[in-house]
């Protein structure tokens, strides 16, 4: 089994290295399998691929797009699609500017909360001003000393029920991928440990997922804890998905796992990488 990295950031969304160095990090780490899969751009992938194979390393093209679903965050990979797709990167852009708003929005919750400017550092902690999350916001204000680590300014304004927080109602779970297979690409839940859902949502998420054409979920990712790649494995087989692994590395002092680090799949999980639309990209 190939060592597969197949979810994390650079620059173009909320990781800290450029694309091309999260490629030349990947390689040096040991990875033989990679997708680079920024939060809703796939603005890097062109010098993703072009490092990734002057470096003799397969590459997928790859995004983890947010979704809304029973009134909760979702986050939806789609791996090995065509990013000149124009569906997709209409969508894509849709959510971009959502984004533009919610952050003008939590700018003004973090002043009034007493932290003045937090917008605009965060816009200019961004490394793609067009792409502004929440860790941008974490980001500046441990930058500038207001805040020890990113966790505490999470925990303490920005998870999402944090007085800094703007909900967003993001695309639905059918539209997401819709984008996704219409740019030929293979739908990925990400990192489902990681949903405050019931069970009997998550048993509704993934009828209707499967319903929609989503054939895998994450199953070894730095978002899990061991116990959570058996748990998600027997999820996986259980609903007949294939499963996906990666790191979800934003940054070297930022991530718990490295590029390359997660751990291999179980032998007795079928790979994404097996998927036909996938293969077809890697032959
Ligand atoms: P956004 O897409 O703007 O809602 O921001 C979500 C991003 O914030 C995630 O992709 C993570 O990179 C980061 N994040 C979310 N929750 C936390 C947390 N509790 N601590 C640190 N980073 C987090
Ligand atoms: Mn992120
Ligand atoms: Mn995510
Ligand atoms: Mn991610």
């Amino acid at each position: 089994m190939p060592r597969a990295d197949l979810h994390c950031h650079s620059t173009i969304s909320d990781g800290v290295l450029e694309p091309a160095d999260v490629a030349r990090r990947a390689s040096a780490n040991g990875v033989e399998l990679w997708a680079l899969t920024d939060h809703d751009e796939v603005a890097g992938v062109a010098v993703a691929r072009q490092v990734a194979e002057s470096l003799n390393l397969p590459f997928l093209a790859g995004v983890e797009i947010s979704v809304t679903w029973a009134g909760r965050t979702l986050h939806v990979v789609g791996l090995g699609i065509d990013d000149a797709h124009p569906a997709l990167l209409d969508g894509l852009a849709s959510i971009r500017q959502q984004r533009i708003e919610r952050a003008q929005g939590m700018g003004q919750r973090f002043s009034d909360l007493g932290y003045p400017g937090t917008y605009e550092g965060a816009l200019r902690v961004a490394g793609n001003p067009g792409l502004i999350s929440r860790t941008h916001f974490a980001r500046y204000l441990v930058q500038t000393g207001q805040f020890s680590h990113m966790q505490a300014v999470f925990d303490q304004y920005l998870k999402d029920d944090g007085a800094a927080y703007v909900p967003t109602v993001w695309p639905t779970l059918e539209e997401a991928l819709g984008w996704i297979h219409a740019a030929s690409g293979v739908a990925v839940i990400a990192h489902p440990g990681r949903y405050q859902y019931t069970e009997l949502q998550f048993e509704g998420l993934f009828a209707a997922f499967k319903d929609l054409g989503g054939q895998a979920i994450e199953v070894n990712t730095g978002s899990h804890n061991p116990g959570q790649f058996q748990t998600y494995g027997d999820v996986a087989k259980h609903h007949g998905f294939l499963a996906s692994c990666g790191s979800d590395f934003h940054g070297p002092k930022e991530s718990r796992c490295d590029l390359g680090e997660v751990p291999s799949l179980r032998q007795d999980l079928t790979p994404v990488w097996h998927a036909p639309a996938i293969a077809a990209r890697l032959a």
